[in-house]
């Protein structure tokens, strides 16, 4: 039987009620950890910090940081907090920025984390009467597993697609009437793009939402799939660290992710000097899971770069929003010793009226760095005259050095000759790093 997903007295919670259910897990979680996980323990013991030290959500910050190298040092089992034969599920990172690390769940971990994806699907105007397409990839990678669950809570018929296959996709869709689909915003992209392609029109398509998250994405794309599929396209976040995609999700007036603050404790940090920053400031996110048992993490460094704010939302909820993340402290190329994050080059392209088709390529010759960015034409701007391509490069190169202060070599590149991605997209290539 399907329950109601909007759960309302958490979701509208007053700020002061959250901080006491935050104190009260925090203080029940802290001892869970200390006795059970020696790995971290020794960290405690090396800041001189006691479980009894920690007597709410303002001792938070006494607590050392966890870090992706500590998951990677402990790797497998040094974080985990409960007895293997109590844990019911691993599991693990997409290793995008390196060696994957594993996450343990216990069945009651596994509730949790359904009853989260529940809640996002429900924001979005989710119920039984709904058909949920989850092309996220299943398997190790949380997506897929993740949504699915979520789905089955909230009563939807569940189309367990997994990622690729994008004619199937299609052809399920269109035939079983999808109303939902679940993906990474690349490749709803692209699965939009094909529909286009087939003759679809946006109102030839059964589905009235997204929940597209995992990577990336700039507003502009946002608006760009909306239009294609005809649809409401929402952000969701997470990371296998995490239990995926369970964090926070957005709900109708997009502008931002609403934190499931009952179960996670966000902080947003200077990356440099691990100082807490203020509400509203860029930097790091921060996560404590409050009530996670088999892999709960403390303080954990994601090395998102993100903006948290705690303005009022028209929907009603009040807990905490985090803004886009604009990239992983570990996404943001350094070229030429300026700053450069994939998203803006997304948000000129968009701008410009070309798709989020491009691939960006650095490498060093002679001590310098080369910045080239390969951008697909589109079909409409097509045109074999080199001197039309030449000034088309051209004024994008101009829009990316005003955006970005440093100037790339564009080609336009003919279209569909960029891989596509069914999961997350490689939009970097750094050929540095090799030497
Ligand atoms: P990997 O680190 O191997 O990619 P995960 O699958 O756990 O493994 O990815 C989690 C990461 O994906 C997050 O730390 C974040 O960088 C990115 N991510 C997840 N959801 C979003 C989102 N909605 N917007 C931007 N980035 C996201
Ligand atoms: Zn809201």
């Amino acid at each position: 039987m399907s329950q109601n997903y909007y759960q309302k007295e958490i979701e509208t919670m007053p700020l002061e009620e959250m901080r006491k259910l935050q104190s009260e897990k925090l203080v029940k979680q802290v001892k869970h950890v200390y006795e059970n996980v020696p790995y971290y323990r020794n960290l405690m013991d090396e800041k001189g910090v006691t479980p009894e030290d920690i007597k709410g959500i303002e001792d938070l910050h006494k607590l050392p940081f966890l870090t992706k190298a500590d998951l990677r040092d402990a790797y497998p089992y040094g974080l985990l907090a409960k007895p293997l034969d109590e844990c019911v599920r691993i599991q693990s990172t997409s290793g995008t920025t390196g060696r994957r690390v594993v996450a343990f769940y216990t069945q009651h971990d596994v509730d949790l984390w359904e009853d989260c994806c529940a809640r996002a699907i429900t924001a979005v105007g989710g119920t039984k009467k709904d058909v949920c397409q989850v092309a996220y990839g299943y398997g190790l990678f949380t997506g897929g597993p993740g949504l699915n669950g979520g789905s089955h809570k909230v009563g939807c018929l569940t189309l367990p697609m997994s990622s690729g296959n994008t004619e199937r996709q299609i052809q399920f869709m269109t035939d079983l009437n999808a109303t939902i689909l679940c993906c990474t915003p690349s490749y709803a992209a692209y699965i939009g793009e094909t529909l286009k392609e087939q003759g679809y029109k946006p109102e030839d398509i059964p589905l009235k939402a997204g929940i597209f998250g995992a990577e990336p994405w700039t507003e502009e794309m946002r608006r760009g799939i909306e239009k294609t599929l005809g649809i409401k396209a929402y952000d969701i976040y997470g990371l296998t660290e995490t239990s995926g995609p369970r964090v926070a999700f957005e709900c109708e007036e997009q502008t931002g992710m609403h934190i499931n603050e009952d179960h996670f404790y966000a902080e947003i940090i200077d990356p440099e000097t691990g100082e807490v920053l203020p509400e509203g400031s860029k930097g790091e996110l921060v996560f404590t899971s409050l009530d996670k048992e088999a892999f709960p993490l403390l303080r954990y460094r994601t090395r998102d770069i993100c903006v948290l704010s705690r303005k009022k939302c028209s929907c009603g909820r009040t807990l905490i929003k985090m803004a886009k993340p604009m990239g992983r402290t570990d996404d943001m190329l350094i070229i030429r010793g300026v700053n450069v994050f994939p998203s803006q080059i997304e948000t000129v392209l968009l701008n410009e009226g070309y798709e989020p088709n491009y691939q960006i390529i650095v490498d060093r010759v002679n001590n310098n760095d080369t910045f080239d960015v390969n951008v697909e034409m589109t079909p409409d701007k097509f045109t074999d005259k080199v001197s039309e391509i030449i000034a088309m490069e051209k004024s994008l190169a101009g829009a990316m050095k005003t955006m970005l202060g440093i100037n790339p070599a564009v080609h336009l590149v003919a279209p569909k000759s960029i891989a596509r991605s069914e999961g997350k997209a490689v939009r970097v290539i750094d050929k540095r790093k090799l030497i």
